[in-house]
């Protein structure tokens, strides 16, 4: 891989204009892939209290035209956010919600290649039960009240 070069640095290399609002975006989604679009805006406004969530989207979906981040439903009805990176897959937890990100176990691209088709994109996805998850029910009786925000299955 290449020397780590700032994402706001590569793009004005690339003679594109680097914002207030994308760059600070760009640091929040670079140290915490897989955020939603609100807890980007959480993040956003606790240093910025003057941006706006309309921004936020905005900039959001500027930046993944500009092929800078990619968005993933992770099973969900909303859009996570991650820098775009080599190809990996998401082990996703049912439970909690965790993701991890891993290594593909295969070479997509030459996958693609081999039935004449050109991956431009990978979204792979496994869906399981993490091991603090695992732990937990194999554990302790957890009670139903005090587990934590957005913890348990979805209605
Ligand atoms: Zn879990
Ligand atoms: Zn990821």
């Amino acid at each position: 891989m290449a020397d780590r070069v700032s994402m706001p640095e590569r793009l004005r290399a690339e003679g594109k204009r680097v914002t207030r609002e994308r760059e600070l975006l760009l640091e929040i989604i670079d140290a915490n892939p897989h955020l939603d679009a609100s807890e980007i805006y959480d993040r956003a406004r606790g240093v910025n209290p003057r941006i706006g969530l309309a921004t936020v989207y905005r900039t959001l979906r500027l930046l993944e035209t500009m092929d800078v981040i990619d968005s993933n439903d992770l099973g969900e009805d909303h859009s996570h956010y991650e820098m775009r990176q080599d190809d990996h897959v998401h082990l996703v937890c049912s439970e909690c919600g965790a993701v991890l990100d891993v290594a593909a176990p295969f070479d997509p691209r030459a996958f693609g290649r081999r039935r004449g088709f050109e991956i431009r994109q990978t979204r792979l996805e496994l869906v399981g039960v993490c091991d603090d998850c695992r732990a937990k029910s194999r554990g302790e009786h957890r009670p139903d009240l005090g587990s934590g925000p957005g913890a348990g299955p979805r209605p």
